[in-house]
């Protein structure tokens, strides 16, 4: 679909340059309270507001017994409960904090929200539901209506417990049911259980001193207030901030998406910004129907694309020889894409491990070199410009892709707020404190994200006890521990629906829960058609699979990195944060195991029935 340009060879001494600015712009963001610089909103004054989207309706508890429960009504959520009512089972219930289905996709509306990876394989399940996406990058309001679509095409409405959030998990093993208690007084009991919350569900906000003294109005973006700055959800004009000053604290991929929109308002408004987000093209468009119809027309067609995205983002993985084609083009693509073209490069009979990282440093060097031409390109201030220029590898940070955000500074509303990786001072109560300097506005929006890589466990806010009333915390004392990514010994029929020891944090994430789901449905059509309605891996097998990771899994963000959430905030990797690594084959090779492993029936590692408990 569409082609990439080598990487040009970058001169020794320039390499030997940027090489230097990389590691003096990290060590300026070096910190050593690390994680602990964040803390999370719900424990904050902006906390207060439950849910800005849509009002908790009364109900009844429940106390009754389904076979499936599925915790997050989010992409992982609704796969699996699509998966399994393929499958025949028919009472799955859904529970999640929202009012509705679509997880980060009903807490996020700020405006100019919208996908980053192509919609064709960003949107779960659109050969299923027949829907086609209007842009090739869908906005947000658009993939929250298929989160409701793909809700009501599954029954998955009919016995979702919404607006409840789960405040604990216990495994009877008498009973062999897990009892699940919310916050609304239900306490129900369920055969099998999945936890797909996601991995952006704790909003977090810097503890800048001052920050509750603030006077004006303020908000998380997960929290955007509509009725405050006019607009809507669906789009339009921000018009009541016409005659507003907003600060907006923050430059990642959320940031790099609003600003526009509050560009356009004509809000005076002032960027502060600690570190830039390297912005490359997005290159969005609407979809020509013809076009799609064309494209679609095989079954599988969306299977088809999502390997093919997999393929490509990993392409320097792969045998150099191996010709793959684009068929997804996204920003993704065309990056994995470029790195495999700098690996290709080298003569086969010159190749070595150390000879691919230094072509893989070389292609980013370059492909750096050309975001960093884009701000000259397009933003007319050359201060401006200079401050938007990111000095890290592009995968040191979430790479971000947009059409407007960097020309939004031309507009004379706009300022860019550089604080030159120190961050924001201090917050008083009329306004925002850099280098002594007090930006005085009417309205702060924290652009500041979400704990990521944070201790898996307490991000989830629930403690889940299995065989014995070993907690999970407790399992994972020393790291997390896993089959699969998925299955945990002592915790039968309990299915985990994340990233870590698993396809990892560069994989697509709704493609993971795509495949994932798979087996968990293949599990538990095993566990229920062979009578013992139970599953668990073995000790042994958890045991493998962790070692493995240990020794050879992959992390994501190094030490070399500038601070961020991929490596921690720049904090020493200790031995439980080793364990939150990749799977050694990367996600092709994760999907293709899992694949395999489901396909051969025999579940290795798995044991079905009571015998699990005492298995080692
Ligand atoms: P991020 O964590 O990416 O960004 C937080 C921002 O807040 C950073 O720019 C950070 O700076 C800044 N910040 C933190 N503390 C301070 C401080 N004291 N002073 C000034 N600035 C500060 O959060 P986002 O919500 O932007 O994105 C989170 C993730 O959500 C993304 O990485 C992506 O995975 C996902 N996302 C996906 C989208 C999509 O696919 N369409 C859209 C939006 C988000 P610094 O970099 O220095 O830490």
């Amino acid at each position: 679909m569409t082609t990439t340009s080598p990487a040009p060879s970058i001169p020794q001494s320039k390499a030997d340059a940027l090489r230097q600015r990389y590691a003096e712009e990290r060590d300026k963001r070096q910190r050593s309270d690390g994680l602990n610089q964040y803390v999370r909103v719900s424990d904050t004054i902006l906390g207060e507001t439950i849910d800005p989207h849509m009002p908790v309706i009364a109900r009844e508890p429940k106390a009754d017994h389904v076979t499936f429960a599925v915790i997050g009504g989010g992409f992982a959520g609704l796969v699996t409960g699509a998966r399994l009512k393929e499958k025949g089972i028919a009472d799955v219930r859904i529970i999640d904090k929202a009012g509705d289905f679509g997880g980060v996709w009903y807490w996020n509306r700020y405006p100019g929200i919208m996908c980053d990876t192509s919609s064709f394989v960003y949107m779960p399940l659109l050969e299923e539901t027949g829907h086609v996406p209007t842009e090739k990058f869908a906005h947000g309001p658009e993939i929250r209506r298929h989160c409701q679509q793909i809700g009501q095409q599954y029954g998955l409405y009919d016995n979702a417990l919404l607006h409840t959030l789960v405040t604990g998990l216990r495994w009877d093993d008498e009973e062999s049911v897990w009892h699940v208690r919310t916050n609304r007084g239900d306490d129900f009991t369920a055969d099998f259980v999945s936890i797909g919350v996601g991995p952006l569900h704790v909003a977090k906000l810097p503890k800048i001193e001052g920050i509750d003294e603030f006077a004006g109005k303020s908000f998380h973006t997960t929290q955007w207030d509509y009725d405050y700055t006019g607009g809507s959800p669906d789009g339009g004009i921000l018009d009541r901030l016409a005659d507003k000053r907003i600060a907006v604290i923050g430059t990642g991929a959320t940031a790099i998406q609003a600003i526009p929109e509050l560009a356009k308002s004509g809000a005076e408004t002032f960027v502060f910004q600690r570190t830039p987000t390297s912005v490359d093209v997005r290159g969005n468009g609407p979809i020509d129907p013809e076009w799609f119809a064309g494209m679609s027309a095989e079954a599988g067609w969306q299977q088809g694309l999502f390997d093919n995205f997999a393929a490509n983002w990993e392409a320097y993985r792969g045998d150099p020889a191996e010709e793959i084609e684009d068929l997804v083009g996204d920003g993704w693509t065309q990056l994995g894409r470029r790195l495999r073209d700098g690996v290709r490069a080298i003569p086969p009979e010159e190749f070595s491990p150390e000879r691919m990282m230094q072509a893989l440093e070389n292609v980013d060097f370059a492909t750096m070199e050309d975001i960093r031409s884009r701000v000259d390109e397009l933003v007319t201030d050359p201060k401006a410009a200079s401050g938007l220029k990111a000095w890290y590898s592009q995968l040191c940070k979430r790479p971000g892709f947009h059409d407007e955000y960097l020309q939004s500074f031309n507009r004379p509303n706009v300022h860019l707020v550089d604080t030159d990786g120190k961050g924001v001072e201090r917050i008083t109560a009329t306004g925002v404190v850099v280098a002594g300097q007090e930006y005085e506005v009417d309205c702060i929006i924290y652009a500041t994200g979400f704990e990521y890589l944070t201790d898996y466990a307490s991000r989830l806010g629930f403690p889940v006890e299995g065989r014995d009333g070993r907690t999970l915390s407790a399992h994972w004392d020393e790291g997390m521990r896993t089959f699969q990514g998925i299955h945990m010994h002592g915790f039968p029929n309990l299915f985990l629906q994340q990233m870590l020891q698993a396809a990892f944090l560069g994989a697509n994430v709704p493609q993971n829960y795509v495949e994932t789901s798979k087996n968990i449905a293949a599990v538990v059509v095993e566990a229920t058609g062979n009578g013992t309605n139970r599953a668990e891996t073995t000790a042994a097998a958890e045991e493998e699979w962790v070692a493995m990771h240990l020794e050879q899994g992959q992390p994501f963000g190094s030490a070399e990195c500038t601070p961020g959430y991929y490596n921690n905030e720049g904090t020493d990797s200790d031995l439980k944060n080793r364990h939150n690594v990749g799977y050694p084959g990367g996600a092709t090779g994760y999907f293709k195991l899992i694949d395999e492993w489901r396909a051969a029936g025999d579940f290795v590692g798995l044991n079905f029935g009571k015998s699990a408990s005492t298995s080692a």
